[in-house]
C-alpha cells in the first residue's frame, strides 16, 4: 500500500533538511518516496502568470490568487502515484490571517494517511531564520511564532477529522537533527 504523507512546519524549522535526511536513510533501506514541494508547484504557476518574482512573495498575494495557485498545485500533485511526501504548510501566515494549507478541496485531492508537524522551540526557529540569507523569512516575535505553531496543531486536528489520517509531531531541536531524521524515517518506513 502506498503512503501519502504531508509534512509541515513553520518557515525556518528545518523541514526540508529533516525530509532530505530521512529520505536518504529510507533509500538505504530500499524504501522510496517521491519528494514533492507544494510551494514549488505553486511557484511554477505563479511565475508563469507573472504574479511574483520569488517564492516568498506568494504568501503576500491576495487570498484568491493564493487559493487558485493552491488548487492547481493540489490537482497536479494528486496524479502522482506510489509513496509520496508533500513538503508544505499546515497554515500560511498572510497579511489577512492564517490561510489553511489544506482546505477541504486540497485534502480531498491529496487524502493523506499521515500528517507530520515538525516543531521546535521558538527561540531556535528565530535563530535559524536570522541565519538563512537564501530566503525572505518573516521576523516574527517569539509570541507570534508560538501562536503560529499552536494554530498549526489545532488545524492538524481538523485535517485528521476530515481524512482519518494520523498526526505525528517530530521535534527538530538544535544539535539533535539526527534524532529528528530518525523519528521521521521511522514514521515512513
Ligand atoms: P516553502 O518553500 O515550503 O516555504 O513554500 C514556499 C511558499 O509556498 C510558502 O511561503 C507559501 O506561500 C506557499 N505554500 C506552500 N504550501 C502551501 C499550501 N499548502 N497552501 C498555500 N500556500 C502554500
Ligand atoms: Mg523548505
Amino acid at each position: 500500500m502506498a503512503t501519502k504523507c504531508i509534512i509541515t512546519g513553520v518557515p525556518g524549522v528545518g523541514k526540508t533538511t529533516v525530509i532530505t535526511g530521512a529520505l536518504t536513510k529510507l533509500e538505504e533501506m530500499g524504501v522510496h518516496y517521491a519528494n514533492i514541494s507544494f510551494g514549488s508547484f505553486m511557484f511554477e504557476t505563479a511565475l508563469a502568470e507573472e504574479l511574483v518574482r520569488n517564492r516568498d512573495e506568494m504568501r503576500l498575494l491576495g487570498k484568491d490568487d493564493q487559493k487558485s495557485l493552491q488548487r492547481k498545485a493540489a490537482s497536479a500533485i494528486a496524479t502522482i502515484d506510489g509513496n509520496v511526501i508533500v513538503d508544505t504548510h499546515a497554515s500560511v501566515k498572510t497579511p489577512k490571517g492564517y490561510l489553511p494549507g489544506l482546505p477541504e478541496w486540497v485534502l480531498e485531492a491529496l487524502m493523506p494517511d499521515l500528517f507530520v508537524l515538525i516543531e521546535t522551540d521558538e527561540d531556535q526557529i528565530l535563530g535559524r531564520r536570522l541565519g538563512d540569507p537564501s530566503r525572505v523569512r518573516d521576523m516574527d516575535s517569539y509570541r507570534a511564532l508560538a501562536s503560529h505553531q499552536s494554530f498549526n496543531r489545532a488545524i492538524a486536528a481538523a485535517y485528521a477529522m476530515k481524512t482519518g489520517c494520523t498526526v505525528a509531531i517530530v521535534t527538530n531541536a538544535d544539535l539533535l537533527l539526527d534524532r529528528a531524521i530518525d523519528d521521521l524515517a521511522g514514521l515512513l518506513e
